[in-house]
């Protein structure tokens, strides 16, 4: 086996150690007030005996906090004996972005997830990245990346995944998906998706699934609740728990946006008004939402309009909305392929 290029990372957390280590990842960063300094990542491992590997992250968009708080619980609280193989939690992972509460970093202005994967002397997103890639992705067979809509967006609580074309992987994802239990599991092509955590881990061979949970800046319950059920029953799934999975009372129904073109990108800046709530179902052409120009009274609303028939699954989750964000997003029922 080749040996990964150095990280910059400096831990004494041992992933094949036996037990249950709380540590820290410490990403150097040198600034005014910290010579020698380093940003603290916490990091919890639970190992007993041979099994699965899990990788459990959240935070990767500081904005998005239904994960961290399920994880932040299952870090504190998750021992060996529950469990057989090997779990590792990180709730924050890009430490700076969640102390901000922000989608990007404050040290280097970068989104993690447009910088896998990664670099080892590049910036501080980079660097972690490439962390990411070369040191922990390699030991996972399942990697759950829990996001939300951040402030951007107001989505429905979902799974996600890429549409994949190798099928055994596309149905082990989505059987993770059905056991994980949200309400729906979204299948995707992303936009800008070559550099995603995600595309990275799909390539090194780890099944690979994230969220949304909610959205506009803030902590949806129903996310929470989904995301804390889920992460047990993922255990179940993949055999790395003893139990019974808590099934939903409505099963997870399986849905596609089939194109990187399917993300409403909005016609005009403005303040953007939905005109249906998310789950509304819609016909192609429907109008779901208008866009206020504030410069000219006498300019009537600029429309936005499904380009699909479908559920309205993701909408603005602020009022202001500028030329080209992401505006309205309808999903269809995903059909298998014959
Ligand atoms: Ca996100």
């Amino acid at each position: 086996m080749t040996k990964p290029p150095a990280s910059k990372v400096i831990s004494d957390i041992d992933y094949e150690k036996e037990g249950r280590q709380v540590s820290r990842l410490f990403m150097p960063h040198s600034h005014n007030d910290s010579a020698w300094g380093a940003v603290a990542i916490p990091v919890v491992v639970v190992k007993n005996g041979s099994g699965p590997t899990l990788l459990l992250t959240a935070g990767t968009h500081g904005d998005e906090y239904e994960g961290q708080i399920a994880l932040l619980e299952l870090a504190r609280t998750l021992r060996p004996e529950q469990i057989q193989g090997r779990v590792i939690i990180i709730p924050a992972l890009h430490f700076p972005a969640c102390q901000v509460g922000k989608r990007l970093s404050p040290i280097d202005g970068r989104d993690i997830n447009r910088s896998f994967p990664g670099d080892p002397a590049g910036s501080f997103a980079q660097a972690l990245a490439h962390y990411v890639t070369n040191f922990l992705l390699p030991l996972a067979d399942v990697n759950i990346d829990l996001h939300s809509g951040g402030r951007s967006l107001d989505c429905l609580p979902s799974t996600m995944s890429h549409i994949l074309d190798d099928k055994a992987v596309l149905e082990r994802t989505i059987a993770l998906a059905k056991a994980f239990g949200a309400p729906l599991h979204v299948m995707n092509r992303e936009v800008d998706g070559a550099h995603t955590f995600q595309s990275t881990a799909e390539r090194m061979g780890v099944i690979s699934m994230s969220s949304e949970l909610g959205g506009c800046n803030r902590v949806s319950l129903d996310g929470l609740a989904i995301a804390r059920r889920g992460i047990v029953n993922a255990l179940v799934h993949l055999g790395i728990a003893d139990g019974q999975i808590e099934r939903p009372a409505e099963p997870t129904r399986a849905m596609v946006i089939p194109a990187s073109g399917d993300y409403g990108f909005a016609p005009a800046s403005g303040i953007y008004c939905p005109r249906v709530p998310l789950g509304a179902i819609v016909s192609a052409g429907d109008a779901v939402g208008d866009i206020y120009r504030i410069e000219d009274p006498e300019l009537p609303p600029h429309p936005v309009v499904a380009r699909r028939a479908g559920m309205l699954w993701c909408q603005r989750g602020q009022g202001r909305i500028q030329t080209g964000d992401s505006s309205a997003v309808v999903v269809s029922a995903y059909e298998a392929a014959p």
